[in-house]
């Protein structure tokens, strides 16, 4: 069943030395002391490292001079030792004993004025925490720095993880092609009389069997179900004649899929869409399509938006299409950059992210086509390859 023929090789080890130092580049640029990174996708992108997020602490430490340091409690450091990041000699290790409190090592690992805090003032300085940092550590490392400012590590990490290199774009195709061998699979299958939860439930096995690590979501939403955007599954039995709006993703390799296609299921009695579901399915095909050719470096990412939602405007829809039309993927399925109004950030070259306008008439039906793409040096790069058209299907 698993497709692995395809399978990208991943990110090399010494990828994660030139990010650590490209991430201490713009922090001495922002004129901050130190990068405090929590478990999650920031301590993966610069080391590699898919920690457990517990009560204990595993923590990069990116000081402004020095090295840099991974603190992990001591039963983590056989783990650690894998690091890909600490293989290539980037990051030292460094380990907490149980009842030590490790918080209380990062003042020494930073250094510097700020290291010594307790009697120093930093001189504005900031320590970066990592966004998802739990409160817990928060606190307490504000404990051990009275006197430093904190700041969001983001500010640094944010335009350097937005822009993906060439392992990170292959690992989202193979994302992407996994995830559209699962949506043709389920559009091939039988639907008719199964309840939305079953079909998700195909839908998640399948996307492991794909050579996903994770199956993250699988909305399933048929008849007037489709018509929300973030429906669950739910015990309601698909039937003849009415769409089914199918998103799925999970990560592979650490790297996101999101792909969304809706479908038709006719049954035997071969019951159709009508005129008016026709129409409006045409509509979102055309605003998908419009903003997608739109990508290319230098479009504000609020233009995509708005070249998708006056397609949808100009038909009348416009109250319909509630939620921006895309977001950015990679290590996390929601990350920068945004396609929203008010982002006018330039897209770059090696940005990733989704184009999935929707059309919903609530307590009747609705419909989402959402693609995958890379804004390419010239022009979008489409990962996904299922065609944009209204999945009619028997469902039999
Ligand atoms: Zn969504
Ligand atoms: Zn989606
Ligand atoms: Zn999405």
């Amino acid at each position: 069943m698993s497709t692995t023929m395809d399978r990208p090789t991943g990110i090399p080890a010494a990828r994660y030395g030139s990010r650590i130092g490209a991430a201490r580049e713009a922090l001495r640029d922002a004129g901050d002391a130190a990068l405090l990174v929590g478990v999650g996708a920031d301590l993966r992108w610069l080391t590699g490292y898919d920690a457990m997020n517990l009560e204990r602490l595993t923590m990069l430490v990116i000081p402004r001079e020095g090295d840099p340091s991974l603190v992990v409690p001591r039963l983590e450091a056989p783990r650690a030792s894998l690091v890909p990041a600490v293989g290539a000699g980037a990051v030292r290790v460094v380990t907490w004993e149980e009842t030590e409190e490790p918080v209380a090592l990062v003042p020494g690992l930073v250094g510097g004025a700020e290291g010594r805090a307790g009697a120093t003032e930093s001189g504005g300085a900031r320590l970066l925490v990592s966004d998802r940092l739990w409160a817990t550590f928060v606190l307490r490392l504000q404990g051990v720095f009275p006197r430093v400012p904190f700041g969001l590590a983001s500010d640094v990490l944010r335009p350097l993880r937005m822009v993906k290199d060439a392992e990170e774009i292959a690992l989202l195709r193979a994302a992407a092609r996994a995830a559209d061998r699962v949506v043709l699979a389920i559009a091939g299958g039988s639907l008719v009389g199964r309840s939305e939860h079953d079909v998700a439930r195909e839908v998640r096995e399948r996307l492991l069997d794909e050579g996903h690590e994770t199956a993250e979501f699988a909305i399933v939403g048929s008849g007037p179900n489709s018509a929300s955007p973030h429906h669950d599954a739910t015990e309601r039995r698909i039937q003849a004649g009415e769409p089914v709006v199918l998103d799925i993703g999970g990560a592979f390799g650490g790297y996101g899929s999101d792909t969304t296609r809706t479908l038709w299921v006719t049954g035997e009695e071969d019951r159709g869409p009508d005129a008016a579901y026709r129409h409006l399915y045409e509509v979102l095909r055309e605003a998908q399509a419009a903003a997608t050719a739109a990508v290319r470096p230098g479009v504000p990412a609020e233009q995509i938006d708005a070249i998708g939602r006056a397609v949808i405007d100009t038909a009348g829809f416009g109250p319909n299409f509630m939620h921006r039309i895309g977001h950015g993927i990679g290590l996390e399925g929601h990350e920068d950059p945004y396609l929203v109004a008010g982002n006018r950030e330039p897209l770059q070259a090696g940005n990733a992210f989704s184009v999935e306008p929707g059309i919903y008439l609530e307590g009747r039906h609705g419909a989402r086509i959402e693609d995958i793409v890379v804004c390419g040096e010239s022009g979008p790069d489409v990962l996904n390859g299922v065609t944009r058209e209204l999945l009619v299907v028997r469902g039999i």
